[in-house]
């Protein structure tokens, strides 16, 4: 394998996601050109192994060439791998489409191909409900700060995130913002803990939820929708809620009389401790989007679950059809691999490796609190999140342009770990293939990569 012609090519004509230009092209920046990977461990062209502590951004549940996932996709790859969805069916979404009605204990399952546009259907098809039952001004959306739902329009409009979403306001609609529960940095909360997580020993009478309250009063009759990413928000920095935030902030907008559209597009099938994000607390969701983890993190495949009644919504007539579709949905074999994956997840093997996950970071995470740097250490189920700050007093941010937690997993990648920062946050999320071994050693480089990153300041 050539390595510097594949690079070479890619720097030539490759345009990454989310990535700075100018850093990807410098000279000096050689890429990781990945060829393999196994279980829990990538390997690039040179034959260097690294673990995969991200789980390639939030995707892989089961390692990677698993052999039972690997086996589907050749099974139905020779049977067919694509045919419209378009009145026609397959072999394979309908049986797919069944165990995540019963996994979620919602009733029908609307296909498409990744998070953006799971969210981007859940989005049109509650607004074209309430247009065709008699609700017409139902037509505004709630959603968090910092909320990061995809990146189509309507999915951005959904979301609030800053940085990304600049550059786009003028075609972005506008939605009801409300304040983000994030105990590490809330005013609220009289607890201001060192070195324990801010979230466990709050003290606060959850005043984040006005923030919700006031939003529906203000909208009333026009509240469509309550879109929020249960328990954990991701791409805004691992923000993790207090235990009954979930169902509390959910039955106020109930109560408004809008809909409950969960993105569980990186909480899903487990992340979080339970197979969904949302049975942790008491409540029953209208929508749920799927995503990343659906197919075990091998192929493009989404899904947007609703309730029956919202589906009975679009009876009555032709005009009253969900005019929504993609070229590959229903694609059966991303069908039939994420068939494979539940099985393997609903397995007891799998829950017991995940059982080990959960215990094994909860045990390793106290090294990072010996950081002078480290501000918080937040876990929920198999996430773990570090988020460095300039002041551990103040909790005074790092200037964003520092790229502090870029520098801390480029100088892991160097020690075989891989993984992604979100600003300052530093994240490790195991594929559940990893023993404990393997955990403990992400743990440790990545603790090591945060000293040698600040020595060399
Ligand atoms: C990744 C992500 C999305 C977008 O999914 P894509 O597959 O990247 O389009 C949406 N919501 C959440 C919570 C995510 O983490």
């Amino acid at each position: 394998m050539d390595t510097q012609h594949i690079i070479n090519l890619d720097k030539t004509y490759v345009w990454h996601p989310f990535t700075p230009n100018d850093l990807w092209l410098d000279s000096e920046f050689e890429p990781i050109v990945i060829a393999e990977g196994i279980g829990s461990t990538l390997v690039d062209t040179k034959g260097k192994r690294y673990l995969d502590g991200n789980s390639s951004i939030w995707t892989n549940l089961h390692g990677h060439s698993h052999p039972q996932i690997r086996q589907a996709i050749k099974n139905q790859v020779d049977a067919i791998a694509h045919s419209s969805f378009l009145g026609l069916t397959n072999t394979q979404a309908p049986l797919l489409a069944e165990r995540l009605c019963s996994l979620t204990g919602l009733d029908r399952c609307f296909f498409s191909d990744d998070g953006s546009t799971a969210m981007e259907a859940a989005l049109k098809m509650v607004i074209q409900f309430f247009q065709q039952t008699d609700q017409k001004e139902r037509t505004r959306v709630v959603s968090l700060s910092s909320a990061y739902h995809g990146d189509t329009v309507g999915a951005m409009s959904m979301g609030n995130s800053k940085l990304f979403h600049r550059h786009y306001k003028s075609v972005l609609f506008p939605v009801s913002e409300v304040k983000a529960p994030s105990c590490y940095r809330c005013p609220h909360n009289k607890a201001i803990p060192q070195k324990e997580e801010s979230r466990s020993c709050r003290k606060c009478q959850f005043e984040c939820l006005d923030s919700v309250e006031k939003a529906f009063a203000e909208i009333q009759k026009e509240a469509a929708i309550f879109a929020i990413e249960p328990k954990v928000q991701g791409a805004a920095g691992f923000a993790m809620q207090p235990k009954g935030y979930l169902k509390k902030s959910t039955s106020i907008a109930r109560q408004a009389g809008a809909k409950i559209v969960l993105d569980e597009v990186m909480t899903g099938f487990g992340r979080t401790g339970s197979t969904f994000a949302f049975q942790q607390e008491d409540l029953m969701p209208d929508v749920v989007a799927l995503a990343k983890g659906l197919t075990g993190g091998t192929l493009p495949l989404a899904v947007t679950l609703c309730s029956q009644e919202i589906f009975n919504g679009f009876s009555g007539g032709v005009e009253n059809t969900f005019f929504h579709g993609h070229s590959y949905t229903g694609n059966p074999l991303g069908c039939a691999v994420a068939r494979a994956s539940l099985s393997i997840l609903e397995s007891p093997e799998s829950k017991k490796a995940r059982k080990l996950i959960q215990s094994t970071l909860e045990e390793e995470k106290k090294v990072f609190w010996e950081h002078p740097h480290v501000g918080d250490v937040r876990q929920e189920g198999l996430i773990l999140a570090v988020e460095l700050v300039k002041d551990v007093e103040t909790r005074e941010p790092f200037p964003y342009e520092k790229r502090l937690g870029a520098a801390v997993c480029q100088e892991a990648a160097k020690h075989g770990l891989l993984t992604r920062p979100v600003g300052d946050v530093l994240v490790l999320m195991p594929p559940y293939s990893s023993t404990a071994e393997q955990v403990r050693e992400m743990v440790t480089i990545l603790s090591k990569s945060i000293e040698t990153t600040f020595a060399s300041l």
